[in-house]
């Protein structure tokens, strides 16, 4: 049976030459692949942990010797210069799968559950983490690399076979994910990849036990629906408006370069770039200037380029978008201080954006509610921590957010007090380079969790099993007397009443106790 209708092509940011194309599928035909999948995945279950970390630490061999290759692909593909494929996409995932090989043995290996209680003691109760089955995982364009490679790595520790629809702006470097886990060891068949209109929602729509979800939110609601419809769970890995506050205490020369890389890398195109910052006034003067100073100083050009810092925005929609949300803080009466749209350097064709900072932005600026995703950063003047962390948490976005202060009890402090999935102090966004970190955020920042244990718990259902191995049978079984009533009662009051109670349970307890215990006996020894 032949499922491929068309081809999808693939074209470089920077240039806008082909990089390559692939065969598409039609959204009708994502279900029999879901099958296909569901049909191998039952022999990958039943190999042992070790077996399936075995594979998994291959992956990383295969990786490491591919990753001049895969940079270079990253590089054609989404338009990250060359250092940010390497540090941001390919190095966190030739550790993670490490990671998932060795912490996944013991944290899906099946789990003692302590059984204290006096009448549940002759009972041995387990936790066993069992696959879903298909994962389905949906990835977004702007981390093409890293973020769908992490969770086709823990859906497959788990026992899971994967379907993996990448963006439709990065498909070969999806193709290039499937390559090395299959060049690795993983069964033929067992994780596959969809491209093309319509295969995101038919795959939502699917067979498939779980979807993992990364993009936008409209989309990533979209998901969660159809999964709940067939009452399937879904991760959903969404939008950020990340705040980054810098207290009065900060150490500012990293305060200015950690705005700098946090609000830049890959263009700003970073669901936890920093988006918002607020700045204590005693620092704001040096802190701007610094800014600003480091944006300007920023080398824009070819991405295939060592020393580019920032590429072309992934795409002209893409620019147009945060050239719209810039004209609207401007045109609303915010100060400009560098960058814009700029020319392509000479020789590349994209759409580059200079790296920009504002000031004189107010909260309700377009800028300050939408996601910008792009190389814009607005600053903000605040005179107490309370404001700051009050304009942070103004915001329908929660993924991520950090304090900058030398004081680590109140960035502790602080970060109490601020919504969000994950909060660094005196760093930003750099833990989804480091699987055992949880990764994820609240509001409409998404559902659930991706890496770390909670990652992994996101691939399995988790089985109860119970072993009852006692020739007594359960006390509270039939018939139902008075005798037995009297004895439950006495029970509770020996086990969780004060002094005076059990005294009185040891008294009026003692013949019901008695009277059931016989016939709990009785029951024993007739077979
Ligand atoms: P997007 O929502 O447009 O697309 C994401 C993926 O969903 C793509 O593969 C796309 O083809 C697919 N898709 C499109 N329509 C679909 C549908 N109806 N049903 C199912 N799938 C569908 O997002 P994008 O533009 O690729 O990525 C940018 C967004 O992703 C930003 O909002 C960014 O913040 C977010 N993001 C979040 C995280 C995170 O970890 N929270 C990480 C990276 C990106």
């Amino acid at each position: 049976m032949s499922i491929v209708t068309a081809t999808l092509e693939s074209l470089n940011p920077a240039t806008g030459e082909p990089v390559g194309s692939v065969p598409t599928t039609a959204p009708e035909d994502v279900h029999s692949v879901v099958d296909a999948v569901a049909a191998v995945q039952p022999a990958w279950a039943a190999r042992s942990l070790a077996e399936r970390g075995a594979v998994l630490q291959r992956v990383a061999q295969v990786v490491l010797d591919g990753s001049d290759d895969i940079r270079d692909l990253i590089v054609r593909e989404q338009g990250k210069p060359r250092n940010e494929a390497f540090s941001m996409e390919i190095l966190p995932t030739i550790d993670a799968v490490g990671w998932i090989a060795q912490a996944g043995a013991e944290i899906l290996a099946d789990e003692k559950v302590p059984m204290p209680q006096a009448f549940l003691k002759t009972k041995r109760s387990t936790f066993v983490y069992e696959p879903l089955g298909v994962i389905g995982i949906i990835s977004p364009w702007n981390y093409p690399w890293s973020i769908p490679f992490g969770e086709v790595a823990l859906a497959l520790m788990a026992g899971n076979g994967v379907v993996l629809k990448p963006a439709s702006l990065t498909p070969l470097i999806g193709e290039r994910i499937i390559d090395v886990f299959s060049r690795a060891g993983v069964p033929e068949g067992l994780v596959r990849v969809v491209h093309g209109p319509g295969t995101g929602a038919a795959l939502a729509e699917s067979s498939v036990g779980k979807v993992f979800f990364t993009g936008s939110v409209e989309t990533g609601r979209s998901v969660a629906e159809a999964c709940a419809r067939r009452l399937t769970g879904s991760v959903l890995e969404l939008g950020g408006k990340d705040p980054m506050i810098v207290l009065d205490d900060a150490h500012l020369n990293h305060a200015i370069a950690g705005a700098v890389w946090g609000g830049f890398a890959n263009a700003g195109q970073t669901c936890s770039g920093i988006e918002r910052v607020y700045v204590a006034r005693g620092v704001s003067e040096r802190f701007i200037a610094g800014v600003i100073d480091g944006a300007r100083r920023l080398r824009i050009g070819d991405p295939m380029s060592w020393d580019t810092e920032i590429g072309p925005m992934v795409s002209e929609e893409q620019h147009a978008l945060v050239r719209e949300l810039v004209d609207d803080a401007v045109a609303s009466g915010a100060t400009l201080h560098c960058g814009g749209p700029i020319d392509a350097p000479a020789g590349l064709n994209g759409a580059f954006y200079a790296p920009a900072v504002l000031t004189g932005v107010t909260p309700d600026m377009r800028i300050m509610r939408e996601e910008i995703f792009g190389p814009v950063l607005p600053i903000v003047t605040v005179d107490s921590e309370a404001e700051a962390v009050a304009l942070a948490n103004d915001s329908d976005f929660g993924l991520g957010a950090s304090v900058w202060t030398s004081d680590r009890a109140r960035g502790e402090r602080l970060s109490g007090q601020l919504e969000a999935g994950m909060v660094w102090i005196n760093d930003h966004m750099f833990s989804h380079g480091a699987c055992q970190c949880a990764w994820g955020g609240v509001k409409d920042s998404g559902l659930g969790r991706t890496h770390s244990k909670f990652g992994m718990y996101e691939c399995v259902n988790v089985k109860l099993r119970v072993w009852e191995g006692s020739a007594m049978r359960d006390a509270w079984w039939h018939p139902y007397d008075e005798t037995l009533g009297h004895a439950l009662r006495s029970t509770a009051n020996l086990l969780y009443g004060s002094a005076a109670e059990r005294g009185r349970a040891l008294r009026d307890g003692a013949v019901p106790l008695a009277r059931l215990g016989g016939r709990l006996a009785r029951d024993a020894i007739r077979r």
